[in-house]
């Protein structure tokens, strides 16, 4: 060997998450790493938007089979497709109302369904402490509860989080887990992983429901929409972000507009480096776009997905109708695509 020569020493799992999603300001924050991690290694920083390594590691390499950021995995995520690999494509909204559905309460009524005729466990989804606005990941086994859980909350992608206790209760065999692109890519990898850590979390996983995302928000949000419009953070009832607005519904039946630019600042930074608008490897994607007011835009996608779907249709869960607009879903998936670099 010539003196110079150099081996570059091998690094550990995490160490490869640092040195290639962590420091590359790239990383998601769908805590997938986290979930996978038997030896609690990892936990993510809020200060700094990702995991840290807080314990030794076993070099057991499940975190690096569950990052959609890792540039191995990522290759065989990224594509120009917007829509993805579907079976059907339907305006949904849900038999029953709530003021609290996003849009048509699909995704609730999805999960009730879900519920109701006993196919999953539970239901892992994003609740919201509505008095600081801060978003809380929840286990919903009943379908009266998941009501209260309705709603968008643009300031979290962590669902993933929640698993690790849920997958250690033998009683616990299917789930329901709602999440955005990010997520679905993480269960997605998981599902094809031969790592016995990471099946673990993903057997778990009966229907995955992914979000249509063009961005999210870190914690800051809250704050900052308060200081502008000048009201405490309990007083918020909605936020729906459409049209590069965020409207802002306060409980006094007041709405407040601010042009989602101004809240560029907010924006996570790894959701820059986000490539998926549809959550194309979800068994079912919900969004609004695409859908009339008032109802959401559903893909099924795989056939665990048109099961649930069509136990939902004709359990009288959901109404379905012809006519989605993909190409609007077709427009703003490409939007994101070119605003992020792809
Ligand atoms: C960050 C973010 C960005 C989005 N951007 C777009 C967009 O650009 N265009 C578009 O068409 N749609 C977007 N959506 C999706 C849209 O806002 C609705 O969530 C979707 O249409 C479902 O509405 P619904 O009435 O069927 O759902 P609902 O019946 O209201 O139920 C929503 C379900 O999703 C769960 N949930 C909410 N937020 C999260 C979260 N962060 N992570 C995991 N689960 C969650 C809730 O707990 C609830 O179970 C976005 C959603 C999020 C969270
Ligand atoms: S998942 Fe395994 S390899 Fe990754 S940090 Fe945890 S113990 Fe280490
Ligand atoms: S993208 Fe997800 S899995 Fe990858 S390092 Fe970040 S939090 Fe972990
Ligand atoms: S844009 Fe949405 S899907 Fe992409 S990283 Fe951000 S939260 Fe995840």
């Amino acid at each position: 060997m010539l003196e110079n020569d150099t081996i570059k020493p091998m690094l550990l799992p995490y160490q490869e998450l640092d040195e290639n999603v962590w420091r590359k300001d790239i990383c998601a924050g769908c805590r997938a790493c986290i979930a996978v991690c038997l030896a609690d290694t990892l936990a993510f920083d809020p200060k700094l938007n990702r995991p840290s390594q807080i314990a030794p590691c076993v070099d057991c390499g499940a975190c690096l089979d569950a990052c959609p950021r890792l540039p191995a995995n990522i290759k065989n995520i990224v594509s120009s497709e917007i829509i993805g690999p579907h079976l059907e494509i339907k305006n949904v909204r849900s038999k029953t109302s709530s003021e609290r559905f996003q849009n048509g309460g699909a995704v609730t009524a999805l999960l009730s369904a879900a519920l109701d005729e006993d196919l999953v466990d539970c239901a892992l989804v994003m609740g919201l402490d509505r008095w600081a606005q801060k978003p809380q990941p929840r286990v919903v086994h009943d379908a009266k509860d998941l009501e209260k859980c309705a709603g968008s909350v643009y300031t979290s992608n962590a669902v993933l989080e929640a698993i690790k206790d849920i997958i250690k209760d033998p009683e616990t065999k299917n789930i329901a887990l709602v999440g955005t692109p990010c997520t679905v890519q993480a269960v997605g990898l998981l599902r094809r992983s031969s790592n016995e850590y990471a099946l673990k979390v993903a057997n778990k996983i009966r229907f995955l429901i992914g979000l249509f995302c063009f961005e999210a928000f870190d914690d800051s949000l809250a704050e900052e929409i308060s200081g502008r419009l000048g009201v405490q953070p309990w007083r918020i009832n909605k936020m729906i972000a459409a049209n590069g607005m965020l409207s802002v519904s306060l409980r006094d039946g007041s709405i407040k507009t601010i042009p989602l630019s101004e809240l560029a600042g907010c924006v996570k930074p790894g959701c820059r480096a986000c490539a998926d608008f549809t959550a194309k490897q979800a068994d079912i994607s919900v969004g609004s776009i695409g859908s009339a007011p008032g109802m959401s835009t559903v893909i099924v996608r795989s056939d665990e997905g048109m099961g649930l779907f069509k136990i939902a249709e004709e359990g009288g869960f959901i109404e379905v109708w012809d006519g989605v607009r993909t190409d609007a879903i077709e427009k703003a998936g490409n939007l994101k695509l070119k605003r992020n670099g792809f």
